[in-house]
Order: structure tokens, then C-alpha cells, then sequence
């Protein structure tokens, strides 16, 4: 029953993923990203070397958030087995990629997280989990700060807000007062104070339909609210453009406001963060193993390019590490403004 509705759920996320890259790639009458591209002087976009193994274990997670590009909730099964956390191990034993950034979901929920953390550590590489912050308040998962901690684990975690009412707004009711919970039992281990080595990264993402302000001011802005108004510290702000894929893309189409959020994404773009778009060091692992040039790829089932190992089982980093990058419409949200990756604004 559980192998059937999981199958059912695959199909409609197989229609509904397709249905997205075609409204992507015809609904919209702006220019191409790879014109847009070849206008400023850029060939298509090729990788460079890989410093990033990210990992996504899987859709499971105690929030379904407004805005979530992994289309993410309590009632998703699909997350990572054993093998394929195993075969991900042995990618980065097999290579000198300096990072394994884990992420959902929640990835803390999945029964490899741990393994993949301490696993990851022993071969001496730096280790991101993508927190939500509320599953470290969740019956079960009290210890994990001290496991983070004690695994010197960069934290990264979402908080769109400093403010109680627009936080809820995204994330859900009651999950603004949970994530400040979580944020000082953090701040307790040692996460966010200065001389700890315990980096805290908080990530913001505009609410509405804007791109994110300028990343230093708000930084500073959070600090001195986040301080004055909790007690809580952390160590820096990442701010990260909406993408126009999944729930985001579906909540625009049932506005209306699909092209005019695409126009400003383009008319922003900005040349300075070509270079930094993160698919250029990092390749993405879903929870089956299958391999994307990122995650927003890999929420729109985007393979690489033709000719490339597909499966983290088939890993080859010097394949992996000059191949082309598949881009497509949505690429507008990583070059609008100052710029949009995993590690926050490019141009700042
Ligand atoms: S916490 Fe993250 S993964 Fe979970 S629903 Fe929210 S955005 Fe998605
Ligand atoms: S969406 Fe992915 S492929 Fe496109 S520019 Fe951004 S990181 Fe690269």
C-alpha cells in the first residue's frame, strides 16, 4: 500500500515537474537565459572544478513551508536508504571535493543523517546541515545541538524574518517562537558565539514578491534585533532570491504574477554574479542517488547534460568537475540582483 501511494505521488510529481519546465521554458516572453548570457559576453555556463557535494536526503520534514522549492511535509516518504548514503561516503572518499552540505527536507529526520555527518567528518571534510531550526525542539531530536556541536557542523538555517507575524506567514503559525528556541538552545552549545568555531549562518528569503535588499545592511539589521529583542546571536546572514520553481512558481501562476516576476528577475540581472553561480562548484544528489548540476535543477528534474554519469553510484569528478551546466529560465534567480547561491548573495 505505502510502495503504491508513494508510486502515485512519484507520477503526479513526475506531470507536475514536467508541466513546471514547460511553463518555464514557453510561458514567458523574456529573453533566454543563455541569450541573455551570450549578450553580456558569456558562453553557456561550465563547471569548475567541485568543491560542494550537496546532498538532498529526501522530502520528509516537520514543516510545509509556503515557499519550500523542495515541495517538503510530514506526509512526503521519500528519503535516502543506507546504500545510497553509502555510495555518496564513497564519492567523497574517492575525491578531495572539501565540502558535503546536507540538506531536505529535514534532513536531521532521515535515520543517515547521523552516519553521513560523523562519516563525513572522519574523512576530514567540513559538513553543512540545512536546519529548519524547529526540529531541534522535536521530541527525539533534543540532543542534536551537542551532536552538531560536537561534530564542529556549520548551521544553516532559515529565518526569513526578525519579525514574528512575516516568518509565520512563510513558515507557518507558531514557527517564528520555535525557531527562537531553537536558536538559543543553539547559542547555548556555542553556535554563533564568537571564538567557538561553531559557525551559525542564518538565511533569509524575501516574503513577498521582491528581491532580497542589500546583504551586509540587513545582516546588520538582524543582529541588532535578533540581540536586542531575543538575546540571540549568530555569526552571518546569507539572503537568497525566491526561484520561480515549485510551490513558489505555482503560488506566482495563481496570482498572475508569473511574467512580471520573471521581468524583474531579468531585468535585474546582473553580469557580476555569473561567475559565482553556485552549480559552477557544487553538483547535487537527490535521494535516489541521481545526479543535477543544483537542487533547483534537481526540483525540476533537469538531468545533465547528455554523455554524463547519472548516479552518485557512477561518480567521476574529473567528468563531473568540467561538464556543461543545464540552465534554464528560472537561472534569472541566481543572477538578478546581487546574486542568489547556497552561500548567499554573489555580488555583494
Ligand atoms: S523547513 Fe525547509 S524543507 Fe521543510 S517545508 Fe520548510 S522550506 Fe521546505
Ligand atoms: S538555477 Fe542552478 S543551473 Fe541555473 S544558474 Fe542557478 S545554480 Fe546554475
Amino acid at each position: 500500500m505505502m510502495f503504491q501511494l508513494t508510486l502515485l505521488r512519484r507520477n503526479h510529481e513526475l506531470a507536475r515537474t514536467a508541466r513546471q519546465r514547460e511553463i518555464l521554458e514557453t510561458a514567458s516572453e523574456q529573453p533566454p537565459f543563455v541569450r541573455t548570457l551570450a549578450g553580456h559576453g558569456f558562453g553557456p555556463l561550465r563547471a569548475d572544478g567541485i568543491q560542494v557535494l550537496q546532498v538532498n536526503v529526501g522530502k520528509l520534514c516537520n514543516q510545509t513551508c509556503h515557499h519550500c522549492h523542495v515541495d517538503a511535509g510530514p506526509d512526503r516518504r521519500e528519503i535516502m536508504s543506507r546504500e545510497t548514503a553509502n555510495a555518496c561516503l564513497a564519492a567523497l572518499a574517492a575525491s578531495d571535493i572539501p565540502v558535503l552540505d546536507i540538506t531536505g527536507g529535514a534532513p536531521e529526520l532521515t535515520p543517515n543523517f547521523r552516519r553521513l555527518v560523523t562519516e563525513a567528518r572522519r574523512l576530514g571534510r567540513y559538513v553543512i546541515d540545512r536546519c529548519n531550526l524547529t526540529i531541534l525542539l522535536a521530541p527525539g531530536y533534543e540532543d542534536l545541538p551537542e551532536f552538531l556541536a560536537e561534530q564542529q557542523v556549520e548551521i544553516v538555517a532559515s529565518l526569513p524574518c526578525y519579525l514574528e507575524q512575516n516568518t509565520d506567514a512563510q513558515r507557518g503559525a507558531g514557527v517564528f517562537r520555535k525557531s527562537i528556541a531553537a536558536l538559543k538552545r543553539l547559542n547555548d552549545v556555542g553556535y554563533g558565539r564568537p571564538g567557538s568555531g561553531l559557525t551559525l549562518t542564518l538565511v533569509f528569503n524575501p516574503v513577498g514578491r521582491e528581491l532580497p535588499p542589500s546583504q551586509p545592511k540587513l545582516e546588520a539589521a538582524y543582529r541588532r534585533e535578533l540581540r536586542t529583542r531575543y538575546g540571540v546571536e549568530f555569526t552571518r546572514l546569507h539572503t537568497i532570491t525566491n526561484m520561480p520553481i515549485s510551490r513558489f512558481l505555482e503560488d506566482l501562476l495563481q496570482r498572475g504574477e508569473y511574467e512580471t516576476y520573471m521581468q524583474k528577475l531579468v531585468e535585474a540581472f546582473n553580469p557580476a554574479a555569473v561567475a559565482g553561480v553556485m552549480c559552477r562548484t557544487m553538483i547535487s544528489v537527490d535521494w535516489r542517488g541521481r545526479l543535477y548540476d543544483c537542487d533547483f535543477n534537481q526540483m525540476l528534474d533537469l538531468d545533465l547534460a547528455p554523455g554524463l554519469p547519472r548516479n552518485i553510484r557512477e561518480f567521476d569528478p574529473a567528468r563531473l568537475g568540467t561538464r556543461p551546466i543545464v540552465t534554464g529560465q528560472h537561472c534569472y534567480g541566481c543572477t538578478a540582483g546581487a546574486g542568489s547561491s547556497c552561500q548567499g548573495a554573489i555580488a555583494t
